[in-house]
């Protein structure tokens, strides 16, 4: 057989995310990084589900800019590291987008309080594992019906973390998220055999609400300094990662983490 490589770089450089009509949940989607997934999700035509936690009125500006762009989107209340919340989020997910659910998005997390191991509490470890970590195997739990064989997508958001150890305060954080990094490798070998892959996105220093509540300007700066290409990271750098997997381009990829974080990883 003659390749004719003209027509296959042709292919290549039709990198086409076309999601138009399918469905999507994002825990935590009503700021920050989830935000920013969930309206990338929804400028592609997706039909969103917009978890949140505690801040309606954020839930209902994502929302308000995914109907803008022109498809759907819904706000629903609920603490994903409760069980009962989590049947309960997915009652609604299914009356709002019926019984399949093309793309489960596990974004929702944080590191909660920092404190140094010797002065950890039971309840901050506990809150933390629960909130990362136990969330993401209810959700993908309560989801793996409603997941299409051949085509559906879970993805994981992780952190740096996960490999570097984080910060002094964080560990509770750290190994909360290298649970979800392995979470999603074992995930990924029980969902192959329904060809639905499941894959891990951690990103760097990210610009949202934890940093402007948790970093001061300094330490910021002393982040952004430790990242090669110099600048600290946006939301949306994190949510072209999430497009990217979702994509039929990514068809063959599965239980891979993408790290997203300008070459943090390398200092
Ligand atoms: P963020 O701005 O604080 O947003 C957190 C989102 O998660 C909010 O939508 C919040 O809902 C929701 N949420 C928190 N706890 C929840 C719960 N128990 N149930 C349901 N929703 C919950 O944080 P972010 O920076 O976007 O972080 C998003 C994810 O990226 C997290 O998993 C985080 O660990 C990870 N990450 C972030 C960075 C970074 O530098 N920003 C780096 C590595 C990894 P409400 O609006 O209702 O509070």
């Amino acid at each position: 057989m003659i390749v004719d490589w003209r027509e296959v770089n042709k292919h290549m450089l039709e990198i086409t995310v076309n999601l138009k009509g399918k469905t999507a949940l994002v825990t935590g989607g009503s700021r920050g990084i989830g935000r920013a997934i969930a309206e990338s999700l929804g400028r592609c035509g997706v039909k969103v589900v917009v978890n949140y936690h505690s801040n309606a009125e954020a839930a209902d500006e994502t929302v308000a800019v995914i109907e803008a762009a022109g498809s759907r989107a819904w706000p629903v209340r609920a603490d994903v590291s409760c069980k009962q919340e989590v049947d309960r989020l997915f009652e609604e997910v299914r009356r709002y987008v019926g019984d399949r659910l093309d793309i489960l998005v596990n974004n929702a997390g944080g590191p909660g309080e920092l404190t140094p191991i010797d002065s950890m509490t039971e309840e901050s470890w506990d809150r933390c594992m629960a909130v990362n970590l136990k969330s993401v195997f209810l959700c993908t739990q309560a989801a793996s019906a409603m997941l299409p064989d051949e085509s559906g997508r879970i993805i994981n958001v992780t952190s740096i973390s996960a490999r570097s150890g984080g910060g002094i305060g964080g560990a509770h954080y750290s190994a909360a998220k290298a649970g979800v990094s392995n979470f999603t490798r074992a995930c990924a070998k029980e969902f192959a055999a329904r060809k639905i892959t499941v894959n891990g996105i951690a990103p760097g220093v990210i610009y949202t609400d934890i940093h402007k509540n948790m970093t001061t300007k300094s330490q910021l700066e002393e982040l952004r300094r430790r990242i090669p290409l110099g600048y600290v990271g946006q939301a949306k750098d994190v949510a072209g990662g999430v497009l990217f997997l979702c994509s039929s381009q990514a068809e063959y990829i599965t239980g891979e983490i993408i790290e997203i974080n300008g070459g943090m990883l390398m200092n």
